[in-house]
């Protein structure tokens, strides 16, 4: 499903914190939003997710104008820093919010695919950091959807833990052709994952392109940021 963002503007009172936001996702790729903190970024995916309204502008998901549609009729799925896995369900509990009509056949694979087989009836607490965001991977697409958007979602983990989720979130979304949105202010996190980079500054986008094009043209992807081949 193709994501389409134009013209948004979001103000809080008089306090204009989105001018103009022009943002495209093409079906399957991966988008990455990046920039400082105080940017913008977390007001720009509520406004995609649905928990803000827009000032101005509109958000188009596939043709559907989703622009004043609440959070559920826009059917987004959302992954975020700390993983948000019911304490009291195990894993396999939890991932069967996101599909109730999995068989168990179909559990056991999302288990597997995520690195999480033989799990599936442990309590939450017993998973580690890294376990846990990789459950909650795995009830996001399990619910089959069109669009992902995730939220700093390595933030909490230590680096290979990041590398690693990083490549799977790459391999599963690509596997699936999920359209997804990376909302981060790691650059090198953006780089890593992403077809196309935007870079967000004072609620402004200041640039966008392909890792490759920005890390040759863009003062803020200077030196010092290498791409990794973690896919
Ligand atoms: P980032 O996620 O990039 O750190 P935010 O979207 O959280 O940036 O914040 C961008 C700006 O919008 C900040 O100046 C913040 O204070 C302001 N802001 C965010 N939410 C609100 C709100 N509900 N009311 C007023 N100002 C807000």
């Amino acid at each position: 499903m193709e994501v389409t963002i134009q013209q948004v503007n979001k103000r809080f009172g008089t306090k204009h914190v989105l001018s103009d936001i022009d943002v495209s996702i093409a079906s399957g790729q991966c988008v990455a939003l990046v920039g400082p903190s105080g940017s913008g970024k977390t007001t720009l995916l509520r406004l995609i997710a649905g928990l803000e309204r827009v000032t101005s502008g509109m958000i188009q998901f596939g043709d559907r104008d989703v622009t004043v549609l609440s959070p559920n009729q826009r059917g987004v799925t959302m992954m975020f820093q700390r993983s948000l896995l019911f304490p009291h369900l195990n894993v396999e509990q939890n991932i069967r919010l996101g599909a109730k009509q999995l068989t168990p056949i179909e559990l056991e694979s999302w288990l597997h695919r995520v690195g999480l087989e033989g799990r599936g009836k442990s309590a939450v607490h017993e998973l580690s950091g890294g376990e846990q965001q990789r459950a909650s991977l795995a009830r996001a697409l399990a619910s089959q959807p069109d669009f992902l958007l995730l939220d700093e979602p390595f933030s909490s983990l230590d680096v290979p833990r990041r590398r690693e989720l990083r490549t799977l979130i790459r391999k599963l979304t690509e596997e699936q052709g999920v359209t997804t949105l990376l909302v981060t202010h790691d650059r090198e996190e953006a780089m890593a994952m992403a077809d196309v980079v935007y870079v967000l500054e004072h609620g402004r986008i200041v640039d966008h392109g392909t890792p490759i094009t920005l890390s040759q043209t863009s003062p803020f992807f200077g030196e010092g940021i290498q791409i990794e081949e973690t896919w």
